[in-house]
């Protein structure tokens, strides 16, 4: 789960790690007084999306920028043209992101700039920390050209952060005076302990500024939360923002479905992640696009069944299904009989390929058979494939 980065700035701030001072409004009526409560005479006026790149990125309309540092007299005309918005950064895909929540942020003199980010080291099983002295720029772009730009720091989780750990960064950022070591101390071993007591998958700052008045201060502010430890944290749900999510994806979740959207025309409903992976591919090898990953787990039933249907139904790029289930925990005639009962409840007319494999097949291929319904069934993985892409490209001439 992500958090806009006004959310994130506000977790910093319970965490002793320095940001500017903000206001977040979601409607016009309110940035007057927001406006009001910032201090100096400029202001930076950042739309918040679930998305970097802002600062670069451009609105539908042709106005520049999601990130604006401009006079205070302009900065209610200047959120107006964000509000409500299309934007597209480098990180949103083309159709963009609608602007939701505007934030109105207090300049900063900055001197220099820094990247700083905490996250999961599969390689090493541990905490990684990747920090940069080319802030503010891409950070995939400097490990590209100008790696030794970067360093990457491991973290034992068992052991904690190190005060030689926090010397080190510090040393490299050049905050080696007894002042700024103190303050940066108080950034990373705030940032540590929020990563790890909210279980987060990643914490990033990009840029950390140096102000010209010898502030180390969290300038932007990406926060994401490892989805399976969600239980774990009942405060963070307030700060989900559903405008930033898939409906069918939140849809899916209620159901214990793994869904996710994409921008083909083939909808596909298989048990288990790496078969529904492997389906992907195999749609694609045949000249197809999947709709969408679903992964309707190994305890599916009827009502899961249908919902899956429900959900995938919802895509109006959908043109043909491909079920594709293999019966190991689960049984074939089971899911044959959730197949045939979501058909009828769901009223479904689209193209539909069934391929059955496992457990009780035969039976499940009969039910199918005798049930009415109009569908293709397949004998393997290849077959089914072969069979949805062909349907769907002829009706689709
Ligand atoms: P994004 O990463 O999405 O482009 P940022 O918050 O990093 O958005 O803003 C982009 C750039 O705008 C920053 O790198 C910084 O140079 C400038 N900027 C952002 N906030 C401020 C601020 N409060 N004062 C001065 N400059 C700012
Ligand atoms: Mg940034």
């Amino acid at each position: 789960m992500n958090i806009h980065e006004y959310q994130a700035k506000q977790l910093f701030k319970e965490y002793g790690v320095p940001v500017q001072d903000g206001v977040a409004v979601k409607s016009e009526a309110e940035f007057d007084s927001a406006i009001a409560a910032i201090k100096g005479d400029h202001v930076v006026v950042k739309s918040q999306i679930h998305a970097g790149g802002r600062g670069k990125g451009e609105f539908v309309d042709g106005f520049k920028g999601g990130v604006k540092f401009v006079k205070r007299e302009e900065a209610a005309a200047t959120a107006k043209r964000m509000l409500g918005n299309t934007i597209v950064t480098k990180q949103t895909g083309a159709a963009g992101r609608v602007v939701g929540t505007v934030f109105f942020a207090e300049a900063m003199n900055i001197k220099k700039e820094f990247y700083l980010s905490i996250l999961m080291d599969r390689a090493s099983s541990k905490v990684a920390v990747v920090a940069s002295v080319a802030g503010g720029m891409d950070i995939e772009k400097v490990a590209e050209e100008t790696p030794d730009q970067i360093m990457k720091m491991i973290i034992d989780p068992d052991i904690g952060l190190q005060a030689f750990q926090i010397r080190k960064l510090a040393f490299f950022f050049g905050f080696g005076d007894k002042e700024m070591m103190k303050q940066f101390k108080a950034i990373f071993s705030g940032l540590y302990k929020l990563f790890i007591q909210k279980d987060c998958s990643m914490v990033e700052i990009n840029p950390l500024i140096l102000t010209d008045e010898g502030n180390i201060v969290a300038l932007d502010a990406k926060v994401s939360f490892d989805d399976n430890a969600l239980f774990r944290h009942p405060e963070l749900e307030a700060l989900r923002d559903p405008h930033e999510e898939d409906p069918k994806e939140i849809e899916a979740g209620k159901y214990g479905l793994n869904y996710i959207a994409l921008d083909g025309n083939i909808a596909c409903m298989v048990n288990g992640a790496g078969l529904a992976m492997s389906t992907m591919d195999i749609i694609k090898h045949f000249g197809g696009n999947p709709a969408n990953f679903l992964d309707v787990g190994g305890g599916a039933n009827e009502e899961a069944i249908t919902q899956a249907f429900n959900i995938l139904l919802k895509d109006k790029n959908v043109k043909g299904i491909l079920v594709n289930i293999f019966g190991g925990i689960m049984r074939c005639d089971v899911i044959a009989a959730g197949v045939i009962a979501a058909v009828k409840n769901v009223g479904l007319t689209l193209p539909l390929v069934v391929r059955l494999e496992g457990t009780n097949v035969d039976k499940g291929r009969q039910m199918l058979a005798e049930s009415g319904i109009k569908l293709t069934t397949a004998d393997s993985l290849a077959d089914a494939a072969e069979k949805i892409v062909k349907i769907v490209a002829a009706e689709n001439k």
